[in-house]
């Protein structure tokens, strides 16, 4: 992405997250296939969770997704990206209490599916992170898995080797920018941040 609001050229970052995701759909498409697991069907939506997100790299592949979309699907997901922060400001250290959906997401789907991030693409089904130093962390699959999984777990997706080169592709991308701030925002704060109106 060489665009005009930076100074700075992406493409080549952006590329190789874009492999990073692929393996990752690999290796969520084949713990899907075991478990028989599908979000067809699903009533409820997890793109209503508040996530944050803690990379540039991935705030990158956000944006380019949201400049492929049509003006008046970015002038709306924008004016919803206000309201949401609005609610979650109210629910700030206490998110597991409030749904409210992703400004990204049009008639339950996403609108920037290519380009969403890590967590929206292994949210659904079990997993495992391993720390170096804190060791091997778990993760349940979504509410949904978890009441309608019959299936001995066998198939855990391993996070670490993608968290790892998302890690390392995030370090490279700082010390080329000179980028020494902490990452942490929602969907709806990266929109809103590119557009620098505040809310
Ligand atoms: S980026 Fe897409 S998948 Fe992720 S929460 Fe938003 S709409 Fe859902």
């Amino acid at each position: 992405m060489q665009s005009t609001d930076y100074q700075f050229d992406v493409t080549t970052y952006l590329d190789t997250l874009y492999e990073i995701y692929k393996n990752i759909d690999n290796e969520y498409e084949k713990a899907a296939t075991y478990y028989e697991f599908s979000c067809n069907g699903c009533e409820t939506n997890c793109c209503d969770t508040v996530f944050y997100h803690y990379t540039l790299i991935e705030y990158f592949a956000v944006l380019e997704g949201f400049d492929n979309l049509s003006e008046e699907t970015r002038t709306v997901a924008l004016e919803r990206a206000h309201s949401y922060v609005k609610t979650l400001n109210r629910y700030r250290g206490k998110e597991s209490q409030v749904k409210i959906m992703c400004p990204l997401n049009f008639e339950g789907l996403c609108s920037i599916y290519k380009h969403r991030p890590l967590i929206c693409r292994i949210h659904g089904l079990p997993g495992l992170l391993t720390h170096p130093k804190k060791g091997t962390q778990s993760f349940t699959g979504c509410k949904r898995f978890e009441s309608i999984n019959k299936k001995e777990r066998k198939e855990l997706i391993d996070r670490t080797p993608f968290y790892t080169q998302i890690a390392t592709l995030e370090g490279q991308l700082r010390k080329s920018m000179d980028y020494l701030l902490k990452f942490n925002k929602t969907i709806a704060e990266m929109l809103i941040d590119r557009n620098l109106t505040g809310y």
